[in-house]
This record gives C-alpha cells, sequence and structure tokens, in this order.
C-alpha cells in the first residue's frame, strides 16, 4: 500500500471535461497542486489546472512527462484506453485502475462481471452479428434494448426494439459495432443512483441515493434524496458498496440503478465522479468531488450526511439560444442557487455548460423553484 498523498502533493487528472475541472478546484481548495492531461487544448479543467498537457492517449513520452512528478493518478473520464492507465500507474499510483476501468468502459465486461457477483442487472445476451441479435430478441422478448458494446452515453449507441417483427438487420447496421448487448426492457418507476467511495485500505463512505430524471436521454434534474423507501435506500447503498468492494474499486463510482415495484436493477457503473452527485458540492458534507480526492489520496473520508435537500438542475447548450447567454441575474437572485457554470466556451444542443443547486427546507420546495427556474430560462 502506497503512503498517503497529503495536501501539498500534486494530482494528476486524466481527461479535462467538466468532472475534472470540479475535482481539480476540490483538490485546490485542499491545497494540492493539479495537472491535466487531455488531447484538447481548451479542456474546461485546464482553466483551473496548475499545467495542462495536450496530447493524444497514446502518446507515450507526453504521458511520462505529465505523471512524472505527481503523487496519485486520477481519472475523470471513461472512453480512455486501459493502456494509458497502465503506463501511467508505473510511474505513480493510478485510481482507479485499468483492470475498474476495462470492466466499467464495456457494456459486456460490466454485465458479466455485475452477473457473475450475483448483482440483480436485466437480462442480457451478448450478440455479435443481426443473426445472433434475431435469436437473443426471441430468448429475452420484446419490449427490449440493444446497446453498443463500447463509448455508449447518455442513451447514445442504443436502440429500443418494441416489436418483435422489426426488421433487426436494419437495427443491426444502425447499432451493430462489433459486440453489442441485448438488454430485457426494464419498466422501471424511477432511476436512481448511488456515489460511493473506496480508499487503498478499503475504508468505503457511501452517499443518499439520488433520484434522477432525463430528458432526452439526458439527465436533467437529481433530487437528493431519492423519494423511495428506507428499505430501498439501504438497500441501493448495500449493494453499491457491495459493487465497490467486489470490483476492488479505489476512488469514486456511481452505480446507476432503476427501481421497479421497490426491487433495484443496476443498470450501469461509471468509475468516477457522477452527473448526479454535482449537488453533494452544496448540500452534502462533502462534495464528492472532495471525496474522489480523499479517496485517490488515501486520506479518511469524509462524511456524506445531507446537509439539506436539493435538486440540481443541469444547464445544457439549448439554453443557450441564438448565442446568447442565459439571464445568470435570474438566478443568481433566487437566494438558495448556486450556479456552476464550466467555462467550455461554445454552447451547443446537449452539451452540458454547467449547472445549479437548488437547496431548501424540504425536498419539494427545491424541486418546485428548480422547474420554474427552468421554465424562465427556457423562454
Ligand atoms: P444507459 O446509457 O445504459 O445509462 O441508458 C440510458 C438511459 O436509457 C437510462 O438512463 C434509462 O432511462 C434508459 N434505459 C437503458 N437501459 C434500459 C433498460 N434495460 N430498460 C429501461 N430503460 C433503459
Amino acid at each position: 500500500m502506497s503512503a498517503p498523498l497529503l495536501p501539498g502533493g500534486t494530482i494528476g487528472i486524466l481527461g479535462g471535461g467538466q468532472l475534472g475541472r470540479m475535482s481539480a478546484i476540490a483538490a485546490r481548495r485542499m491545497g494540492y497542486k493539479v495537472k491535466t492531461f487531455d488531447p484538447s487544448s481548451s479542456a474546461c479543467a485546464a482553466m483551473v489546472a496548475d499545467s495542462h498537457t495536450t496530447a493524444a492517449w497514446d502518446d507515450a513520452k507526453a504521458l511520462k512527462k505529465f505523471a512524472d512528478g505527481c503523487g496519485r493518478l486520477t481519472l475523470e473520464f471513461e472512453n480512455i484506453p486501459p493502456a494509458t492507465v497502465t503506463q501511467v500507474n508505473a510511474i505513480a499510483p493510478c485510481h482507479p485502475s485499468a483492470e475498474v476501468l476495462a470492466i466499467c468502459q464495456n457494456r459486456r465486461r460490466e454485465k458479466e462481471f455485475l452477473k457473475a457477483q450475483g448483482i440483480p442487472c436485466a437480462n442480457f445476451v451478448v450478440v455479435s452479428s443481426h443473426e445472433e441479435l434475431s435469436a437473443a430478441v426471441k430468448k429475452i422478448g420484446v419490449p427490449c434494448v440493444l446497446k453498443t458494446a463500447d463509448f455508449g452515453y447518455d442513451g447514445k449507441g442504443q436502440a429500443k426494439i418494441t416489436d418483435a417483427d422489426t426488421n433487426l438487420e436494419n437495427v443491426w447496421e444502425k447499432i451493430g459495432d462489433g459486440v453489442g448487448v441485448l438488454e430485457a426492457w426494464v419498466p422501471f418507476q424511477l432511476e436512481i443512483s448511488v456515489i460511493v467511495a473506496r480508499t487503498e485500505d478499503g475504508k468505503t463512505a457511501v452517499y443518499d441515493p439520488a433520484e434522477n430524471i432525463h430528458r432526452n436521454h439526458i439527465l436533467h434534474l437529481s433530487l437528493s434524496p431519492a423519494r423511495i423507501s428506507e428499505a430501498t435506500r439501504r438497500e441501493a447503498q448495500e449493494l453499491a458498496l457491495k459493487i465497490a468492494e467486489k470490483i476492488k474499486l479505489v476512488g469514486l463510482m456511481a452505480v446507476e440503478m432503476f427501481v421497479q415495484d421497490g426491487r433495484i436493477i443496476v443498470n450501469e457503473l461509471a468509475p468516477r465522479p457522477h452527473n448526479s452527485g454535482h449537488q453533494t458540492f452544496d448540500a452534502n458534507q462533502t462534495s464528492q468531488f472532495e471525496q474522489h480526492v480523499r479517496a485517490v489520496c488515501g486520506l479518511p473520508l469524509g462524511g456524506t450526511q445531507i446537509l439539506k435537500p436539493s435538486v440540481m438542475l443541469n444547464l445544457l447548450g439549448d439554453l443557450w439560444r441564438n448565442g446568447q447567454t442565459p439571464d445568470w441575474a435570474m438566478i443568481l437572485k433566487e437566494p438558495a442557487a448556486k450556479l456552476h457554470l464550466y467555462d467550455k466556451g461554445q454552447a451547443s444542443a446537449g452539451r452540458k455548460m454547467g449547472h445549479i443547486t437548488i437547496t431548501a427546507d424540504t425536498l419539494e420546495d427545491a424541486l418546485k423553484k428548480a422547474e420554474a427556474l427552468f421554465v424562465a430560462l427556457s423562454k
């Protein structure tokens, strides 16, 4: 086991998006130095880092230069080649590991891992041709959903099959990318996610489940705490802890789940901070970003307690109408609203540009305010 990396040390973050940016802000607040690495020179995490490397994921020379001087390395983006993590890990400990990353970035490996551990997930069949897809649809039944094994997120690389007579050759052509996973459709009532952190010495911390509401397959609102029973809350947290232990996580992970008739079905794992945990910055004892830093550096984990019910509203590029910046004053005059902008430059439809957290004495009040703000911003 490595000695903890104490404040004053340097953390290297692979990936330069908003998750890296907010992790870097948390790290700098604690007195760490931060280096970022991303193929883009305008990565928004770079703006808050001490230094930034712009290079390809397989640029061995640039990776070495980046990792040299770092006491710990981590990542904020799932589609990094595991070989990149292996390379930098030879210079300083990188959490999560290449093994954890390889499982979480591929739906086939992820599903097979969950099934092997006895974690409840939707029935699935791995398919690699349209003939196999036809056989799988017969086995699983409709409705079902075909997902690409690699590089899927926010509903991308997915096709729902609702009719047994669908032309599956067309579906395969559109989605089929070598290997796919055909999954039974889960008629869930709620989507929730649980964030869990684990250190190298096996200490864990788990957050209350957040309830996630999507629009056009992208997270729209995240409610904390989720509107679920105490038994479901406990089960969701226990499942997240079990997954973190079984996968030997070091770092932070979000576990996305469906709730159907009080039962939990695990959908996806993300071994990094998650959009549904952004409200922890303003509404919990320790933010997911600080917890990420603590877990990766081997520090004691912070308390996860909810200080106030909250709702996180994503600010997508769609709100920048005709290139016009939204009316920030309208948000800021709401005393309980906290504005987070990622300094990403050009807004485009579906692009995550920032978020707002609204806290209130009750979740209902926070939700009402968030919905009203969204309506006003959308006008
Ligand atoms: P994913 O990329 O797997 O997180 O899927 C994106 C969204 O599609 C999820 O948040 C769900 O709303 C929906 N979805 C994915 N898989 C299923 C499923 N098996 N049953 C029902 N809805 C699903």
